[in-house]
């Protein structure tokens, strides 16, 4: 299965299409920070939207992008690693935690004007973001984040940018100018095809994200983070934000409690009891 190109006139996919191969990979991972699950604070009574005002982490999400764009890079021979990320207060902690697993720069997007920005109004930003990282030959985002999950913004992003996209990726490999992509479904996986540059995002779990070394760690204290504004960026403030928002969280409630599990004493019939569950349950 081939995935069509979408593009028109656009520079950055001339580039591509004149080029052969790419003896080297510049990957431009799109990262969101965001509150420790362990302790993730409250929402805002007024806007319904979660406090984001504490120290942010990465999220666990994409975390799986982050080791896979740094083994393609490997396997390249050369290239860099660059992330991108939007968020409050000049956050960059998340941002550290990706640089010392080997990331080699960052883009930092932090704006008060940002505040109630949604989905489309974050691909926006993103997008300029990822413009200013310079010439990627991939772009990487996870399928959804742990906090928001709309699970839009990566198409989003391409759709701006006027780039091939392929949803849940469980593997990439770059054969040219093309990136050979199995796609996972229900029943298994798609095998896809895309020239670069394109975006594609990347489902959780696929790779053994590393462990940032001590090494990693004292030396993402001193990459790059290049901190920009809207203005920055030529973003009008009154198309994001508050201002911006097709989105409005119209009303918030509790998940369910989860109910005790049922304990099973095995008397010497114990699997009959499992199997008349499982049979209840209908899953046998
Ligand atoms: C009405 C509304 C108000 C909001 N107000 C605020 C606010 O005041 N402050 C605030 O910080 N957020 C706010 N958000 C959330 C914020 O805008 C989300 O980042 C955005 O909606 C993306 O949604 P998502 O997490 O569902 O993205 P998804 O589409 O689920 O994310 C998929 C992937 O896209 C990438 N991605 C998504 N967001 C980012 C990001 N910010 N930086 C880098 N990569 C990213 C990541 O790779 C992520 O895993 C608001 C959202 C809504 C709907």
């Amino acid at each position: 299965m081939s995935v069509a190109h979408t593009g028109g006139a656009c520079a950055v996919c001339y580039r591509a299409v004149a080029r052969d191969r790419i003896p080297s990979m510049n990957v431009v991972v799109c990262v969101k920070q965001i509150p420790d699950p362990a302790d993730p604070g409250s929402l805002d009574p007024q806007t319904k939207t979660l406090k984001r005002d504490g120290k942010l982490i990465l999220d666990e999400s994409d975390s799986y992008g982050v080791e896979m764009a740094l083994q393609l890079v490997d396997t390249a021979g050369g290239g860099e690693v660059t992330l991108v990320s939007m968020a409050p207060n000049n956050e960059v902690s998340g941002l550290r935690t990706a640089l010392a697993m080997g990331a080699a720069k960052a883009v930092l997007v932090s704006d008060d004007a940002l505040a109630g920005t949604d989905a489309l109004g974050t691909a926006k930003v993103l997008a300029k973001a990822i413009e200013r990282a310079g010439d990627a030959d991939l772009i990487l985002a996870a399928t959804e984040s742990s906090d928001g999950y709309t699970g839009t913004v990566p198409e989003q992003i391409a759709e701006l940018l006027n780039l091939p996209s392929v949803t849940f990726a469980k593997e990439i490999a770059i054969d040219g100018s093309t990136a050979k992509i199995q796609r996972q479904t229900e029943a298994g996986y798609d095998d896809v095809e895309s020239p670069l540059p394109a975006l594609v995002s990347v489902t959780a779990g696929v790779v053994e994200p590393r462990y940032p070394s001590f090494k990693g760690i004292m030396a993402a204290k001193s990459k790059p983070v290049d901190e920009v504004t809207l203005g920055d960026l030529g973003i009008d403030a009154g198309s994001v934000g508050w201002a911006g928002g097709g989105q409005e969280i119209v009303e918030v409630t509790a998940a369910e409690e989860r109910e005790a599990g049922t304990i099973v004493e095995d008397d010497g019939e114990g699997f009959n009891k499992i199997v008349d569950y499982l049979a209840e349950l209908k899953v046998i």
